[in-house]
């Protein structure tokens, strides 16, 4: 349910309508807009009675939501998400770069890395003290070090800092080095850590299941949003197809049906996505076509001797090569970098 307030409603009468929800044992998400206030309603269990709300005063409406993600969904909050960041700004009418290797590696490595992106504009830096890796002999991320190393690099450029959470045991530390904590393909259905993730401060990069529909996608969004945290941006990274020629099938095509079932940013990573780092730059500008509000791609100083994802991971040369033609285009996507 959605209680649309009227637009000179007063704070008093939103509180009110929030204590009502509250009183039934349900929640209140207040979602100020443009013109009026809107309260979403969950953790009810079945059937709201409308009438509750449309006899309080300074109440427009009361509006059934039908979708299971309620908080994610268009029908709840019309607008595009923005996520406003030191760095600038994430959402509609902008598209925004995170790049970065795949592993936080040595402090020259990462700090020569964002030197380089934040001469040519680039908000994030992007790397893993955490790796999900498919083999546990293969290098796991430098861990606690390695939040100590992206603080390093966003004291010394100002960076952004875009790193992954795998377990909630390392929550509080990941969340105090974070600007956006990632949520991998793996964890998409860890719900104890979305539920955990829900109360961070710090906005949510929610990586794809590599086997989930869009549904199961924007169900994960909602725990996250649900627990109070509505800064998610997802992030389309490929799914599992019966394909050969790619590491995974980028799928592009969920960027029309995302965008309009959900209010949320979405980016997309065609590093991982296609596992090939001659093929990211066409998949990087068909994203910027297709829809998305930005990209996630791996770059490293010297790929081949990258400690994870070499193989996909642009260098130096073919990121700025990318980066110059997508600021070229995104105008006239109605898009600035
Ligand atoms: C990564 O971003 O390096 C990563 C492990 O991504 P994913 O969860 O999409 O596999
Ligand atoms: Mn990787």
């Amino acid at each position: 349910m959605l209680v649309v307030m009227q637009s000179h409603a007063m704070q008093a009468q939103i509180d009110k309508v929030v204590r009502v929800i509250e009183e039934q044992g349900m929640s209140a998400h207040v979602m100020p807009g443009a013109t009026r206030t809107a309260i979403g309603i969950t953790g009810n269990t079945g059937a709201v009675d409308k009438s509750l709300f449309e006899v309080l005063d300074g109440v427009e409406e009361a509006i059934r939501v039908t979708k299971p993600y309620k908080l994610a969904s268009r029908e709840m909050k019309r607008d595009d998400t923005t996520i406003e960041f030191a760095q600038g700004t994430v959402g509609p009418k902008t598209f925004t770069m995170i790049a970065g290797p795949c592993s936080v590696e040595s402090e020259a490595t990462m700090l020569k890395t964002a030197e380089h992106l934040v001469a040519r504009g680039v908000m994030f830096l992007r790397a893993g003290a955490f790796k999900p890796r498919s083999s546990p002999y293969s290098f796991q991320g430098l861990g606690l070090e390695g939040l100590r190393v992206l603080e390093k690099c966003r004291a010394k450029t100002g960076i952004g800092i875009v790193t992954e959470l795998m377990d909630t045991e390392h929550a509080s530390a990941v969340e105090d080095a974070a600007d956006i904590i990632q949520i991998g393909t793996r964890n998409m259905q860890n719900f104890s850590l979305l539920k955990r993730v829900g109360k961070c401060r710090k906005p949510v990069l929610l990586k794809r299941g590599m086997s989930s529909t869009l549904e199961e996608w924007l169900m994960a969004a909602e725990y996250v949003m649900a627990g109070g945290n509505y800064q998610v941006i997802l992030c389309e990274r490929g799914i599992r197809s019966f394909s050969d020629h790619s590491r995974n099938t980028l799928d592009l095509s969920v960027i029309p049906p995302a965008k309009a079932l959900c209010h949320l940013p979405l980016f997309v990573d065609p590093s991982h996505g296609t596992g090939k780092r001659a093929y990211v730059p066409a998949m990087a500008l068909a994203s910027l076509a297709a829809g998305a509000d930005g990209l996630l791609i791996e770059a490293h100083p010297e790929p081949d001797r990258a400690m994870s994802d070499g193989a996909q991971s642009l260098d130096f040369a073919a990121l700025d090569a990318l980066l110059a033609r997508l600021k070229a285009l995104a105008p006239a996507f109605g898009r600035t970098m």
